[in-house]
Order: C-alpha cells, then sequence, then structure tokens
C-alpha cells in the first residue's frame, strides 16, 4: 500500500509516464504535475535542482497519444474512480488544486511544446477540472524567444493559466553561481517581459545561503532595484513568489547550500512589498 503524503513527491507513484500526483501542503490538495522532461535533462543546472542524475539537454519527443491516455485515465480515476481511497488522502484535501507542468526539466524545451498545453488545456476542460483548477506552467523562462514557447503561453492564457518564471539573482554573479545559465540577466529580463504581456506571470525567486554567505545586501538591492524598473515601466508582472530549499539538493554543491530563515524571507517580502507587489513566501 502506498500513502500518497506531502513528503513523497516521487514522480512514478501513479505508474505513469508523464503525470505525477503530488500532494501538496502548500496548495491544501492534490497537485498534478505534468514531466515532459522523462530524461531528466534541462538546459540549466541549478545549485539547488533536485532532479537525479540531471543532465544538460532538452526534453525528448512527446508521445501525444500517451499523454492524452494517461490524463483522461488519471482525471477519471480521481474525479469518479477511488484514487483518493487508495493513497488514503485526507477528505479535506480530496480537490484538485492545479495542474503544473513541472518537469526534470525545463518544460518549454518540448518541441511542440504549445501543441502539448492545447491537449492538456482541453482534456482538463472537457472533464471539468479547468477552469476551476490552477493551470500552471513553472518555467526557467529561458527559451521564451521560440515561437512554439510564445504560442503555448497564449493557450495557457486562453485556458486561464499562468506562468511561474524562475528569476533567482539580478546580477551575473549570482545567476552564474546559482543557475549555470548561459543566458545573460538582460536576455531574462527581456523574457519575463514577454512572458507577462502573453500570460499572468509570476515571478518565483529561490533565496538560500551559499557558503554561509546569508541573502547579501548585493543580491537583495540588485532584486529591489529591477522589480522597481519593472513596477515603473507599468509592466504586467504583479506577483513575486519568494522561498527557500526545503530539500537536499542532488548537485554538487548540496553541502555548501542552507535554507534562510523566515524572518530573513518575510522581512525581504515587506522591502518588496513596498514597490507595490504582491508577494508570498512559501516554505
Ligand atoms: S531550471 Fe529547474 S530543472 Fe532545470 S536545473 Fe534549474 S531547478 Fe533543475
Amino acid at each position: 500500500m502506498t500513502i500518497l503524503t506531502t513528503t513523497n513527491h516521487s514522480r512514478d507513484i501513479a505508474g505513469l509516464k508523464y503525470l505525477y500526483p503530488v500532494l501538496s501542503r502548500r496548495a491544501g490538495g492534490l497537485s498534478i504535475g505534468i514531466n515532459f522532461n522523462t530524461n531528466n535533462a534541462c538546459n540549466w543546472r541549478c545549485v539547488y535542482c533536485q532532479v537525479p542524475d540531471l543532465k544538460i539537454g532538452t526534453a525528448p519527443d512527446l508521445d501525444f497519444q500517451l499523454l492524452e491516455e494517461e490524463l483522461r485515465f488519471f482525471l477519471d480515476d480521481v474525479l469518479n474512480g477511488d484514487f483518493y481511497q487508495r493513497f488514503h488522502v485526507d477528505d479535506d484535501k480530496r480537490v484538485i488544486k492545479d495542474i503544473a507542468i513541472s518537469g526534470n526539466g525545463e518544460p518549454t524545451s518540448l518541441k511542440d511544446f504549445d501543441r502539448a498545453i492545447a491537449l492538456i488545456g482541453k482534456v482538463a476542460t472537457e472533464a471539468g477540472v479547468l477552469p476551476q483548477s490552477h493551470f500552471v506552467l513553472i518555467t526557467n523562462g529561458s527559451l521564451l524567444h521560440r515561437p512554439a514557447v510564445q504560442n503555448g503561453l497564449k493557450i495557457l492564457n486562453e485556458y486561464g493559466g499562468e506562468v511561474w518564471f524562475k528569476l533567482d539573482s539580478a546580477t551575473e554573479e549570482g545567476r552564474s553561481l546559482m543557475n549555470n545559465a548561459g543566458q545573460s540577466l538582460q536576455a531574462s529580463v527581456d523574457n519575463l517581459l514577454l512572458s507577462a504581456k502573453l500570460c499572468p506571470t509570476k515571478l518565483q525567486t529561490c533565496l538560500l545561503d551559499f557558503d554561509k554567505q546569508g541573502l547579501s545586501s548585493k543580491e537583495k538591492d540588485a532584486l529591489l532595484e529591477l522589480l522597481k524598473s519593472i513596477k515603473t515601466k507599468g509592466y504586467a508582472l504583479k506577483h513575486v513568489m519568494l522561498y527557500t530549499i526545503a530539500r537536499q539538493s542532488l548537485q554538487p554543491e548540496s553541502g555548501r547550500l542552507e535554507r534562510l530563515s523566515m524572518e530573513t524571507l518575510n522581512a525581504f517580502a515587506e522591502e518588496i512589498r513596498l514597490l507595490g507587489f504582491e508577494v508570498s513566501v512559501c516554505v
């Protein structure tokens, strides 16, 4: 017997290739994760990444028919079958909070990304899950310049979805330390603003203590400056999500990383709120 708990995030718990259910304490219900990166490949290598055997690369070609079958089967099992009983889910958690495209790698690296978003939106709408549940794309935003990604965001918007866009640092040094990303800060900011134009977008920022440096004033000031300029220019970005590491990184830097305290996160959140943003702090 398997009990689906908030600490059990195994991606193969339901025995499916592309779908993995997570009982989310944060969301207060079931989150249906969709993983396009079944090869554990990403174009970044964040120091806090929890993907096992992470490789540099892109998502493999998607089996659209299998994704559709898995989604229809799984939604039917949850809505009409005994999924919640089998996994001993508490009564108050028996609700689909979101469908989250968040894989073992960067989901927008999928070829035909827009077609996949359209398929998921259609099936989830037909099952009656959308628009009630959230439809979220979690991305590092690095491939927004691709037409298929932009089109995917437009389709996500049509289904009432939103983008959680990763930007962990507003300095070049911080980005190279945290994300090992080849992309410049300016390119990432351009993509962020483009994302906010195409679909409601929240900024998602992971803050952590690297080599006992805490959260430096340089990093804080750079992010505040960036957010101030975004606000001044009237871009559609309204929400910032701050979080710190909750689980052990599977990267070589793991031993050098520690979580930041709630006090540190809350104090920084307050500074960002003063700029006029909504800020949530997740741990
Ligand atoms: S972008 Fe996500 S999947 Fe890719 S390395 Fe960073 S944390 Fe891991």
